[in-house]
């Protein structure tokens, strides 16, 4: 049987583009994959490949699923084997694996020796620590003086490596390991002129293990002072230790940073084995360099909150912010303690007693985007241009954090901290939060267009004012603001798919319904004529990013602080509305079912409503001109309000035909 856990990391990691491109040429159509479907004789590429969702379908035979399903369906195999298949090509080890193929044996079997090598060195290390006299004297003497009781040294597999140049060496030989193997771990070198020798001798050795507690490599430490070799020795890079995805101590902290959903993070070995040894489980060390994504990840898997304990001295923490900015922009709540000068974790928890290192940890626990903007602010000066860096480089962080009650909490503390208004950080805020949705649009923008028609700017222009025969009208767009408004506090999240061109052709591509809204409001200037509306607007770029589902954009207006907004989404949000929501449930059903037709019925519904109420919003813009035109028109203005007018026209006109309405006038 192979676990859970391994199936969901291969469909975690599996990417469904590459799985069907090995045997289907494949094309990107948006954020699509399409090709010749081979479930049926087909003409025209009819296989659509959704990267995002992990599927592939055929909208014409309905054959459709995700990667481990389309190699079962392809090939003709059984589950377990797609699945084997999958996990070797996306390089996922398989957790409880039984009933392996010859070639699989083979091939796991060289990563096995190795495993098998390492955790004997462990278990001949530990008794070289605990049976012989050298190693009595010398390591078991070295730990038991750094304050280490014999459980911790047996918690953590340490052991001791002897002064000789060849004992591992001749013992591993002896008991068959092969000298290829001894190399590959790095346990033995080959010096320059061919010798091989034991490459810890004379260490204290520190186990690393992996997160299912298998032995990958070693760390040792000389008890030799003032010499010139390394303080460390490290195991190298191979096939079974990927450095960048290891956290020193993870596999004893697992269960204790569930718990507690809180993880400290610590530079080197002997500050996680001295915690530990103070009662504290839930630690880990990224083993001196700087943390990598797959750490993260393999953080992220435990807890959301983590907290970076630093030595005392400010040099090294402004140096590993770059570092702990990757922390803040994979969503974790990160947290900072500093210990006082000249103080690593190891030596801080050696000098308390268990009961004051907690407190201290828990008292002097600062939340690290206000560490930062004192580290920074204090760095700036009184200098305006630092300062004005200093609050961006903040204001990108906070737009990082994905809750918005913890977002708004600091932007309060930082708006005190930097003496400016709370509401010119929240613009800068909004700015920033726009600014990461919208960036992959942005990215692949014409800048020739930049200078799209605005039809805003007519209206917002001081020198119009608003003719009061206009006002009428409002009362229709405010309906039409409103179902607007509703229609993405609803069902902002949900998908349309939308008919685009390329040089070869119609296709379809799927967006979220509030990312079409934003584009198509902030490439064409279009905003809410009712403030509320707006507002709620604006609010919702914010969220929408982070929100896990509708029902929490939901819940976050109805509970809303600004009263106008909790009541008005109150008495609107609680019932479905039955024009949308049932053909989206169909839409759900896509895998199973031909639904083309409810798809298109749905996107239909959606586009319509976004553009009448383009097209009404023209209308009255066009009829604005108009008046200010029979109102004498200042002369200098003539010709751009002219050529607004014509730009509107044509606009108009896209809209109406979109909307199949035929313009009479
Ligand atoms: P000391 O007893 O002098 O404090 P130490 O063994 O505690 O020595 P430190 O120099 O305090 O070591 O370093 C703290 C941690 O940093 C160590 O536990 C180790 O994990 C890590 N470290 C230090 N030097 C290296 C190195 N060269 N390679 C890998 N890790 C290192
Ligand atoms: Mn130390």
């Amino acid at each position: 049987m192979i676990s859970k856990r391994t199936i969901d990391e291969i469909l975690l990691v599996a990417k469904i583009e590459e799985v069907v491109g090995d045997f289907v040429s494949l094309k990107k159509r948006g954020q699509n994959w399409v090709g010749l479907c081979p479930f049926h004789e087909d003409k025209n590429p009819s296989m659509y490949v959704s990267p995002r969702l992990g599927i592939y379908k055929c909208f014409v035979c309905d054959a459709g699923g995700n990667a481990v399903q389309f190699l079962m369906n392809h090939e003709k195999i059984s589950y377990p084997e797609s699945l084997k298949i999958l996990a070797k090509k996306f390089n996922v080890t398989i957790e409880e694996d039984v009933d392996k193929t010859q070639d699989e044996i083979v091939a796991d079997s060289e990563k096995e020796s190795l495993f098998i090598l390492n955790r004997f060195a462990e278990n001949y290390f530990i008794e070289q620590l605990f049976e012989t006299e050298e190693g009595k004297t010398i390591g078991l003497t070295y730990f038991k003086e750094r304050g280490l009781h014999e459980n911790i040294i047996k918690k953590f597999k340490l052991g001791y490596s002897p002064e000789g140049w060849d004992s591992f060496l001749n013992f591993a030989k002896k008991n068959g390991y092969k000298e290829d193997h001894l190399i590959k771990t790095g346990l033995i070198k080959k010096s320059e002129q061919g010798r091989l020798f034991d490459f810890f001798h004379g260490r204290v050795m520190f186990p690393i293990h992996n997160t299912l507690g298998k032995t990958v490599g070693f760390g040792g430490r000389t008890l030799k002072t003032g010499e010139k070799i390394s303080k460390y020795f490290n195991s190298p890079e191979s096939e079974i230790y990927h450095k960048s995805d290891i956290l020193y101590g993870f596999h004893l902290a697992k269960k204790a940073i569930r718990t507690l959903d809180n993880v400290y993070l610590v530079e080197g070995y002997t500050d996680v084995i001295s915690m530990h040894a103070s009662g504290i489980e839930n630690v880990v060390a990224s083993s001196g360099t700087a943390l990598t994504k797959g750490q993260i990840k393999l953080i992220a898997s435990q807890t959301k909150n983590i907290t970076v304990v630093y030595d005392g001295d400010t040099a090294g923490i402004k140096a590993s912010m770059r570092g702990i900015d990757l922390l803040l922009e994979s969503g974790l709540n990160v947290h900072i303690v500093a210990l006082p000068d000249g103080e690593d974790p190891d030596s801080f928890a050696r000098k308390n007693e268990d009961a004051q290192l907690k407190l201290f940890l828990e008292e002097n626990s600062v939340s690290f985007l206000i560490f930062k903007a004192k580290v920074l602010s204090k760095e700036a000066g009184k200098d305006p241009m630092k300062r004005a860096d200093m609050v961006n480089e903040i204001i990108n962080n906070i737009a990082e954090i994905p809750e918005v009650i913890a977002r708004a909490m600091f932007v309060k503390e930082c708006s005190q901290l930097f003496e400016l208004p709370e509401e010119t950080l929240n613009i800068q805020l909004r700015k920033a939060v726009w600014k990461k949705m919208n960036q992959n649009k942005a990215d692949s923008k014409d800048p020739n267009n930049s200078e799209t028609s605005s039809i805003e700017s007519v209206a917002t222009n001081d020198s119009f004012k608003l003719p009061t025969t206009v006002e009428s009208r409002y009362d229709a767009v405010d309906a039409m603001e409103e179902k607007i408004i509703l229609l993405i506090l609803k069902y902002g999240m949900f998908e349309i798919d939308i008919e685009k061109q390329d040089n070869e052709g119609v296709y379809y591509d799927q967006i979220r319904i509030d990312q079409y809204l934003f584009d198509e409001f902030h490439d064409q200037q279009i905003k809410f004529k009712n403030p509320l509306y707006q507002d709620i607007f604006f609010e919702y770029a914010e969220i929408a990013k982070v929100a896990e589902n509708q029902d929490k954009i939901k819940n976050y207006f109805s509970s809303h602080s600004n009263t106008d907004i909790s009541n008005f989404c109150i008495k609107h949000l609680i019932k479905e509305d039955p024009d949308y929501s049932h053909l989206w449930e169909s839409k759900f059903e896509i895998i199973t079912r031909s639904v083309r037709n409810n798809i298109n019925k749905l996107n239909n519904k959606v586009e319509s409503t976004i553009n009448s109420f383009k097209l009404r919003k023209l209308e009255d813009y066009r009829e604005l001109i108009f008046l200010v035109l029979k109102e004498e028109c200042p002369e200098e203005l003539l010709p751009s309000v002219s050529n607004k007018l014509s730009q509107l026209n044509t606009r108009r006109e896209e809209i109406a035909k979109l909307l199949g309405i035929v313009i009479t006038k």
